[in-house]
């Protein structure tokens, strides 16, 4: 008897067993997808884990649908990194699979009901519910499983279905399908038959009868002749003005053959490649130095200051490593993922980069996969955020984790709430490859790490060309107010500095830490602000659709008139976001070219770069933005930086807000004067004795290190302890109240003192939903591993009280 363990994209503790035939066995490989049943009448899609001859003791295996590949689509060192997400991260492994997977990949069950017409029922007859589903189908053909969900707005819907298919309203179809078409392009060529002179020339006097079949032979030759490439069927059309039903005909008559070329759709378009450039003896010497650290450690960390050439000390590494014939891995946080870097690269290293990026189809994620896969030439470099981590490699010898310090390389939700960079480290050292870490602020932990000589360390202090480094001023707006040197949110330092940048024909960044208009509406006759119904916050005013949002749930609806409450008029605004920045600018600068940078304006797939090509070509005299113009990007011709509040950014309710606040800022100042002329920054705050602002404008990262350390150490957060942060979640308060209380209390009783809450977040009601957090701490010394079964077990006994069933908990290890 042979069997085989399949995961399932679905949150099943345990891998499932299925029975194979020897047959099956003798094809089947541990990496290759099979279509497998479950429950009643799902059929999913399988990864192998494990090929073996046991019999499972608790259940019966079932035997597989079918197997669904010929070869494997994911190779042994993948389902090592899944395995070991799965445990470090506390999640299973279809979770891991769900993330790992392009969903391309998983073929779905996806049951399709449509109308039974082979009879009419009496409708009568039917409940609320089932009419709804009944009446939908009027409208549509089919219906999935979730459409149906939604339409009667909860989750489980089969009971409705089954009882429509007893009453015969209803057919259920089940299908599994391919979701995946590469796209093809069309091509022709002359038949072989042709290609013997005389037989041309029989072919030409034979075709000198149908004139418009001739020129397209003719064209067919000239464009071939030029390109010395297969000739596509729309170039064809095009340059010789032909009708597709001509060159159909020469096809019927055997002149033309057609081909399909798959075509990739993530392709480089350049052309020749450049040298890489040469490096000055900072860059020299730090390379010399992390080839030096990568003898004694599997992971360095290079800490060079904005704008130190970075980047070109990557390019030396890549291409050492890609010279062995290795493949590297090049992570950047999803926002610094911009055409500039991508673009620099390609100028390096042609196609031999492949971009794996979140805006991207699931087709062209599709094509990087398999280019992956199998190790083509076309994919030897890889470009990408997060989950490029996920990828096929099979034969690494580099990851470089850029903006490592980035906290987005944190997955928050769903499950697996992964960190791309630690995962990186264990990655490499899977294949033992090398990792570098980059970044002009390193974060605490990557910092640490580096002081306890676990990591290796690197420095580069010097700008490159000798820039120096911006002059930081920090500006005093309670002062200014006092004496009234505001207009409106920027200082008389801020103008002045604007007026003198912009007539040099220099430009300007204005850094705003928050989106929207203004965060909050309030009425000024009895306070109230409007709240979002399904949340515990107050909506988001934007101004440009004239609408109040929430940033949680996304609900929205008109800017109101009146007061809610006490049914008001005066309506007035609290707080600011970039677009009231923008809107003040315009009015401050009416001669200037301003422009917006947040997530409101840069949706869609090139929204980003568009706004960013234009602050290159010289468009935008003012770019107004948020964190998004921190990321790595490298401007010329901006010489101003203006930081409108730091103190939101300060006072925000976290333990990592400083050390988030220093990188920011730092950030941020680094887009200023990058070439020969020095940047200036300004930063207005009601605080300038602040420590974090005392550090950020003398650029001291040392200091900021040391004193938030010491934080650390007294309120014994990471990266001094690890953290695991548990969240309950239920509609019902007083549920998740008293669920919470219970799963606290038997942590306590294991781990005493080091279990914090429960305790409601800031936020404690999303999406209908109330939260309630509890935060276990690990000191160094107690083993990760004996912790986290404890826990196991405890979710486990919570799971198995009837009354906490519903409730949603989420475990979230190194939370952030
Ligand atoms: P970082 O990543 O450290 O912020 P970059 O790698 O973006 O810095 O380099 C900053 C600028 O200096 C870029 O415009 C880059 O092209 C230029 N530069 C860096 N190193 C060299 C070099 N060795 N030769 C020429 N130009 C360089
Ligand atoms: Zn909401």
């Amino acid at each position: 008897m042979h069997f085989i363990d399949v995961i399932i994209p679905i949150p099943l503790q345990k891998l499932f067993t299925y029975s194979i035939t020897a047959a099956e066995a003798n094809f089947l490989k541990v990496g290759m997808r099979v279509a497998v049943p479950f429950g009643k009448s799902k059929i999913y899609t399988g990864v192998v884990f494990n090929i073996h001859e046991n019999a499972p003791a608790a259940y019966e295996a079932k035997d597989i649908e079918q197997i669904l590949d010929e070869s494997p689509v994911v190779n042994e060192y993948q389902l090592k990194l899944w395995h070991w997400i799965s445990e470090y991260y506390m999640c299973t492994m279809g979770d891991v699979m769900r993330a790992a997977l392009p969903s391309a990949f998983i073929l779905e069950s996806e049951t399709v009901i449509t109308k039974n017409n082979v009879n009419t029922i009496d409708e009568s007859i039917l409940k609320d519910d089932e009419f709804l589903v009944y009446e939908a189908l009027h409208h549509q053909s089919s219906l999935k499983i979730h459409d149906i969900a939604s339409i009667l707005d909860k989750k489980n819907v089969l009971p409705v279905i089954k009882r429509l298919i007893e009453k015969e309203a209803i057919t259920v179809e089940e299908e599994v399908y391919e979701k995946y078409k590469p796209k093809l392009v069309r091509y022709v060529k002359l038949d072989p038959h042709y290609t013997a002179e005389v037989e041309l020339h029989k072919l030409l006097d034979d075709l000198s009868r149908a004139p418009k079949q001739r020129d397209v032979v003719m064209t067919l030759f000239s464009i071939s002749a030029k390109t010395k490439k297969p000739v596509k069927v729309s170039d064809l059309t095009t340059e010789s003005g032909a009708s597709s039903s001509i060159i159909k005909s020469l096809i019927n008559k055997g002149v033309l053959k057609e081909y399909y070329i798959q075509r990739d759709r993530v392709e480089y378009s350049g052309e020749e490649t450049e040298a890489s450039k040469r490096l000055n003896e900072y860059q020299q010497a730090a390379l010399t130095e992390i080839k030096a650290s990568f003898e004694k450690h599997h992971v360095t960390l290079l800490h060079g200051v904005t704008s130190s050439g970075k980047t070109e000390v990557y390019v030396k590494l890549i291409e050492d490593v890609i010279q062995q014939g290795k493949q590297v891995l090049y992570l950047l946080p999803e926002i610094a993922l911009t055409t500039q870097l991508v673009t620099r690269l390609q100028n390096y290293f042609g196609e031999q980069v492949a971009v794996f990026h979140s805006k991207y189809s699931t087709h062209e994620r599709v094509e990087v996969w398999n280019n992956v896969l199998h190790n083509s030439a076309k994919a030897k470099i890889i470009l990408g955020a997060r989950s490029s981590i996920f990828l096929p490699f099979d034969n690494l010898g580099l990851i470089i984790v850029d903006e490592e310090h980035e906290q987005s390389f944190k997955q928050f939700d769903p499950a697996p709430r992964y960190h791309a960079r630690d995962t990186a480290v264990v990655l490499a050292h899977m294949h033992k490859a090398k990792t570098l870490l980059g970044s002009a602020t390193p974060s605490l932990e990557s910092y640490f790490n580096a002081q306890q000589d676990k990591y290796g360390f690197v420095e580069i202090t010097k700008r490159y060309n000798d820039v120096l480094m911006p002059d930081i001023e920090l500006v005093d707006i309670k002062d200014k107010l006092k004496r009234k040197r505001m207009k409106g949110h920027f200082s008389d330092r801020l103008i002045e500095e604007m007026q003198e940048t912009l007539s040099e024909g220099h430009q300007v960044i204005l850094f705003q830490n928050r989106r929207g208009f203004s965060p909050i509406v309030e009425c000024n006759t009895c306070g109230h602000s409007p709240q979002c119904p399904n949340c515990d916050v107050s909506l988001t005013y934007h101004q440009y659709r004239n609408q109040l949002r929430c940033h949680y749930c996304g609900y929205n609806s008109a800017m109101k008139q009146n007061c809610e409450a006490c049914g008001g008029q005066d309506l007035d605004s609290k707080g600011f976001g970039t677009e009231q920045i923008e809107g003040e600018v315009k009015l401050l600068f009416p001669e200037h070219k301003v422009a917006r940078m947040d997530l409101d304006t840069t949706r869609g797939k090139y929204g980003y770069e568009k706004i960013i090509t234009a602050l290159e070509q010289q468009e935008i005299d003012i770019l107004v933005g948020t964190q998004m113009l921190t990321k790595g990007l490298d401007f010329r011709n901006v010489k101003l930086v203006g930081i409108m509040n730091a103190d939101n950014m300060l006072n925000f309710p976290d333990f990592r807000a400083h050390e988030r606040s220093f990188q920011l800022m730092q950030q941020v100042s680094g887009r200023a004067g990058r070439t020969e002329e020095r940047g200036k920054v300004l930063i207005q705050t009601y605080n300038p004795y602040h420590n974090i602002l005392q550090q950020v404008s003398t650029n001291n990262y040392i200091d900021m290190f040391k004193e938030q350390m010491d934080d650390r150490y007294n309120f014994k957060y990471p990266p001094v302890y690890k953290q695991i942060k548990i969240t309950l979640k239920h509609k019902d308060y007083n549920k998740v109240e008293t669920a919470s209380i219970w799963y606290a209390k038997s942590l306590r009783q294991v781990f005493k003192d080091y279990v914090l809450g429960p305790e409601s977040p800031p936020v404690a009601r999303i999406r209908n939903q109330f939260h309630k957090n509890i935060l276990v701490k690990i000191p160094k010394q107690q083993s990760l591993a004996k912790t986290k079964e404890a826990i196991m077990k405890i979710n486990n006994s919570f799971m198995s009280v009837k009354d906490f069933r519903s409730v949603r908990v989420v475990l979230n290890v190194d939370n952030f």
